[in-house]
């Protein structure tokens, strides 16, 4: 059971539960924003009054629609897909496209919900969406594949504009499925639109750094909050949950900025290699060769893999969750902390249940929520399509050190606002509250929209 809201805010959240009925994860993502909301309608009663909180917490549009697909052996599947814009107040509904068997409307809700406040954090022009599938990618061909984007594609792309709703990818959707997305786009609307999906491929209107830079980001901001305590990730043994996108980059950019990066992971285990992980075995295994991480070991005499093992029991000092919503755990956050872990960052949304942050924010340590930390990857999606709308693109330099540059200052922003209204050191109100803020200034202004 969650912990009471606020009296304003508590029948808000009845009523999110009333009207979203079995959707725990998106029931979960509205009580941890509302939690932190106290401190802000005091201060600015005229959200209550417009009812804000109800209008951000119900989407603007949700679309459900069947995937009708043939496999390799002429045998027919049908996966259902959604896309839910959830709000457009400060720019196009943005927010990544995820295929899991483990999606439906509470996750794809969760998700689009956090995406409202962490587009906002970027400072950038864009609005709030999330979509996905339940569709398993894992074993099917490149042909399946192409076929089940295409199927997708066939529906979704009514939905879609530069100006009004801009997919990206997430777990189960990177450059290749994205790819096969834009080909069926541009061949049922005949227009070449870049605009209209971010995550491209560098050949054909994609943008340098966006692969690194969801990964990136959340290195830049746990730098940022270590620095904020004198300290930094130079020396430091670091452990990352997955080996995915966010992974692998995160891995990437914390070995430059000096730590060593001890274990990572997949959804059947974890691999330790004490001697620092390396990474471009990881990079061959999963992009290249798309096989399990188990095979780092078979490859490594000195590194180890532990099948369904809990990677939160390996001592570190530093934690990045970088893999699914809900992988942490209150125990593992225990387990951490006691193994002296000082800082955790989220390359994933979501990984910390409720009861883990406590126990973060108990402990003192540095913690960084998903919004805020891993906001580098979208961020840097908006710098596509910046790049896209101009027709020009960028080098690899530019765009990091813009991406760099954009992570510091929501580090700021979540810092200064959590010391503003009496919380500091707490990036989970820092965060919700800057980027509620922006959003629900831009609703007003708008009118009853
Ligand atoms: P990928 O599909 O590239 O990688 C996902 C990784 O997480 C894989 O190693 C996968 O293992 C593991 N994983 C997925 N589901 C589970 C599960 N249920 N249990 C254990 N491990 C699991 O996805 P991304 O790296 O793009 O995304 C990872 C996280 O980062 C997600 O939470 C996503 O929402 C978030 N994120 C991604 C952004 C992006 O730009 N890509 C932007 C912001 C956030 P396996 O291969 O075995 O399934």
């Amino acid at each position: 059971m969650p912990a009471r809201l606020d009296e304003k805010l508590e029948p808000i959240y009845q009523d999110v539960l009333h009207r979203n009925p079995g959707e725990n994860e998106f029931h979960q993502a509205v009580h941890e924003v509302l939690e932190t909301l106290g401190p802000v309608l005091v201060k600015y009663p005229e959200f209550a009054e417009h009812k804000v909180i109800q209008r951000i917490c119900e989407p603007e549009r949700q679309i459900i629609f069947r995937v009708p697909w043939q496999d390799d052996q002429g045998e027919t599947h049908i996966n259902r897909a959604f896309r839910v814009e959830f709000n457009s107040a400060l720019g196009p509904y943005k927010g990544g496209m995820r295929f899991h068997p483990s999606v439906y409307l509470g996750i794809v809700k969760f998700l689009g919900f956090e995406q409202i406040f962490k587009n906002a954090l970027t400072g950038l022009p864009i609005g709030g969406g999330k979509g996905g599938s339940d569709f398993d990618p894992k074993g099917r061909s490149d042909s399946e594949i192409m076929r089940f984007c295409q199927s997708l594609m066939t529906e979704l792309y009514r939905h879609l504009g530069e100006y009004t709703d801009v997919p990206a990818g997430d777990i189960g959707v990177g450059e290749r499925e994205i790819g096969y997305l834009f080909g069926q786009y541009k061949r049922i609307t005949n227009r070449y639109e870049s605009g209209i999906l971010t995550g491209k491929g560098l050949g054909w209107g994609g943008s340098c750094a966006r692969r690194e830079a969801t990964g990136f980001g959340t290195v830049h901001f746990t730098q940022e909050m270590l620095k904020a305590r004198n300290d930094s990730l130079e020396g430091k043994t670091v452990v990352v949950s997955g080996s995915g996108n966010v992974a692998i980059y995160a891995m990437e950019m914390a070995r430059k900025l000096g730590a060593r990066i001890i274990a990572c992971s997949d959804s059947s285990g974890f691999i330790v290699d004490e001697q620092g992980i390396d990474l471009d075995l990881v990079k061959r295994i999963k992009e290249v060769e798309r096989r399990r991480i188990s095979a780092y070991a078979q490859e490594k005499s000195n590194a180890h893999y532990v099948a369904d093992g809990n990677i939160w029991k390996t001592p570190c000092d530093v934690a990045l969750p970088c893999a699914t919503q809900n992988e942490l755990t209150g125990k593992d956050a225990k387990t951490l902390v006691e193994n002296g872990c000082i800082a955790v960052a989220e390359g994933a949304n979501m990984p910390t249940t409720p009861e883990g942050i406590r126990l973060f924010q108990d402990a003192g340590i540095a913690y960084g929520p998903g919004k805020a930390a891993n906001a580098g990857g979208v961020a840097t999606s908006a710098l596509e399509m910046q790049q896209n709308a101009s027709r020009d693109s960028w080098g690899f330099d530019y765009t990091a050190n813009r991406l760099e540059e954009i992570m510091v200052n929501i580090h700021r922003n979540c810092h200064d606002t959590a010391d503003e209204f009496g919380s500091p050191g707490n990036y989970v109100v820092g965060a919700n509250i800057v980027g509620f803020l922006k959003v629900s200034e831009a609703m007003v202004a708008m009118g009853l929209i």
